[in-house]
C-alpha cells in the first residue's frame, strides 16, 4: 500500500471550508480528504488558518481570520471565554448547539450502537440558556500580595486574573463569591498556595437554591483554623440574609479534590433546601444536586412519560444518587427501589422520602451490578427499569440482570451519548427495541449533551 502523506505541513498558512463540527465545538474543513480540526469555526464558514498540529489521519489549526462568517456566528458575552474553556460553544447561536446535541446523538447512536431510523427528538432548551448554574467552586491564590479567585486557565492551575463574573453562574453566587473575596482580603485570611502546600483558603463554594433563593457559603480550607473566621462570618449573614448556612470543609490533602472529609457548621443551617417540582430537597455541603434544576425537571417528566405508570407498577432506579428520580417516580408507582455506591447520597434520598412524606421507596448502598442480581435472585420483579449511570454507561453484569429481569419498559438517562449507544446495542440484542431518545440540554454553552430513552420489550 502507498503510504499517503498529510497534504498540509506544520506552519502552513491555509484556506479551509468548514462543513461540519465536532461535539467540541471545533469547525472540521478538509484537504483533500485531510480532516483539519480547528477551534471556533463553524460550519459554512471560510477562514484563513495556520496548521499547528500534523498527525497521520488528522491535523489541527488555530483560526487566523474568518472571510465569510456564518450566519449563527454570534459574540461570546463572556471575557474569558477562550482562556477559560469550560464553556465550548459560546461562539454560536443557542439554536445551532442544540441542533448539534441532536445530530451528536444520532451519530453516536449509529456509531456506537448500529441504530438508526428511530426518533431522536429535537433537543429540549431553555428559555434563557444563561446565568443557570446554582453551584459555583472557585479556587483561590495569592498574586500581587492580594488573594485573589478565578477558574484556571485550560490545561492549567493558574488563576485568570481580573475574573468576577461567570455568565453561566446565577448571578448572586458571583456577587457572593465576589463578598468573601472582599471580607477575606480586609480580615488578612490566607490563601491557600498549592506549591507550598501552605496557607488557609482553598476554595469558596457557593450554592443558591433557585426556587427557594437560600444560599450555602462553604469555604475550604486547608487548616481546622480561620484566623479572623468569627469576624468574616458574623459579617457576611448579617449583610446577605438570604445567606442560611455558612459551612467550613477540610481538605488538609496536597490533591485536585475540592472538598475533604470534614465539614463542620460555621453558622446557620446544616442543609438548604430548594425544589424541583413538587419535591423538596435537603441539601448538604457534600450532597450531590443537579446544578440546573428547571431543565432536570423537564428530564424527569420525560422519564415519567417514557415508564408510562399507572400506579400499580414495581420500579427500579439504578444509580440513583439522593434518590432525585426515584422520589419523582414514587408518586405514580406502587414501589420504588433506588440503588446507588455512595453512602452519603443514600442517606439524603432516605431523608428527602421522609421530607416530602413519600413512603413507598426502598434505597440500598451497593454496587448496582451486584444488587440488581442479588434482587432477582430474592424474586423481585420490577416492571420499569430506569438507570442513569455515569459517563462510563452500565457495567454488563447489570445489563445482563436487567434483561433477566424481563421489565416491560426500561428508561435509560445518560449523560454520554457514547456508552448510551453501545449499551443499547446489549439490551436490543436482550430483546428490548428502542423506541425514542430525547435530547435535554442540562448545560447550555457547553459541549455536554444529556438525553433519556425509552425501551420496551419486543414481544410483550
Ligand atoms: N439519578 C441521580 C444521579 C445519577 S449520577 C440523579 O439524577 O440525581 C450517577 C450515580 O451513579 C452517581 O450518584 C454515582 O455515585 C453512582 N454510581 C456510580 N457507579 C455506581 C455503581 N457501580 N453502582 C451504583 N451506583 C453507582
Amino acid at each position: 500500500m502507498v503510504k499517503q502523506e498529510p497534504p498540509v505541513e506544520k506552519n502552513d498558512v491555509i484556506e479551509l471550508t468548514f462543513e461540519d463540527i465536532t461535539h467540541d465545538g471545533d469547525g472540521v474543513g478538509k484537504v483533500n480528504g485531510y480532516p483539519l480540526f480547528v477551534p471556533y469555526a463553524l460550519p459554512g464558514e471560510k477562514a484563513k488558518v495556520k496548521v499547528i498540529k500534523v498527525k497521520k489521519n488528522f491535523g489541527i489549526g488555530k483560526l487566523i481570520e474568518v472571510e465569510e462568517v456564518s450566519q449563527e456566528r454570534v459574540e461570546p458575552p463572556c471575557d474569558v471565554y477562550v482562556q477559560c474553556g469550560g464553556c465550548q460553544l459560546q461562539h454560536m447561536s443557542y439554536q445551532l448547539q442544540l441542533d448539534l446535541k441532536q445530530k451528536q446523538v444520532v451519530n453516536a447512536l449509529k456509531k456506537f450502537g448500529h441504530i438508526e431510523g428511530i426518533p431522536v427528538h429535537p433537543t429540549i432548551g431553555m428559555d434563557d440558556p444563561w446565568r443557570y448554574r446554582n453551584k459555583v467552586q472557585i479556587p483561590v491564590a495569592y498574586r500581587h500580595g492580594e488573594l485573589i479567585t478565578g477558574f484556571y486557565r485550560k490545561r492549567s492551575h493558574e488563576i485568570i486574573e481580573g475574573m468576577d463574573r461567570c455568565v453561566i453562574t446565577a448571578e448572586i453566587n458571583d456577587r457572593m463569591v465576589e463578598a468573601v473575596r472582599r471580607m477575606a482580603n480586609r480580615l488578612g485570611i490566607r490563601a491557600y498556595d498549592e506549591r507550598s502546600h501552605r496557607g488557609v483558603l482553598r476554595h469558596i463554594m457557593v450554592r443558591t437554591g433557585q426556587e427557594t433563593g437560600e444560599t450555602m457559603i462553604v469555604l475550604i480550607t486547608r487548616t481546622e483554623e480561620i484566623p479572623g473566621k468569627d469576624e468574616l462570618v458574623k459579617e457576611l449573614h448579617e449583610t446577605y440574609p438570604q445567606i442560611k448556612s455558612i459551612v467550613q470543609n477540610v481538605n488538609k490533602e496536597k490533591t485536585n479534590v475540592i472538598l475533604g472529609k470534614k465539614t463542620k457548621v460555621l453558622w446557620g443551617e446544616e442543609y438548604i433546601y430548594d425544589n424541583i417540582g413538587d419535591i423538596t430537597f435537603a441539601i448538604s455541603a457534600k450532597s450531590f444536586y443537579q446544578v440546573n434544576p428547571p431543565q432536570t425537571k423537564k428530564l424527569y417528566d420525560k422519564a415519567l412519560e417514557y415508564a408510562n405508570l399507572a400506579g400499580g407498577e414495581t420500579v427500579i432506579d439504578a444509580y440513583c444518587g439522593i434518590g432525585t428520580i426515584s422520589l419523582f417516580l414514587a408518586k405514580k408507582a406502587k414501589k420504588v427501589y433506588g440503588v446507588e455506591i455512595v453512602p452519603e447520597a443514600i442517606a439524603d434520598a432516605k431523608k428527602n422520602a421522609e421530607l416530602n412524606k413519600i413512603d413507598n421507596t426502598e434505597f440500598f448502598v451497593g454496587e448496582a451490578e451486584k444488587v440488581m442480581p442479588w434482587w432477582t435472585a430474592q424474586g423481585l420483579k420490577p416492571d420499569v427499569i430506569v438507570v442513569d449511570p455515569p459517563r462510563k454507561g452500565c457495567d454488563e453484569t447489570l445489563l445482563e440482570a436487567m434483561i433477566k429481569m424481563n421489565p416491560k419498559r426500561i428508561v435509560y438517562v445518560s449523560c454520554n451519548p457514547s456508552t448510551l449507544a453501545r449499551d443499547l446495542r446489549f439490551l436490543e440484542d436482550g430483546g428490548y427495541e428502542t423506541k425514542q431518545v430525547q435530547p435535554v440540554d442540562m448545560f447550555p454553552q457547553t459541549g455536554h449533551v444529556e438525553c433519556i430513552s425509552q425501551l420496551v420489550l419486543k414481544n410483550d
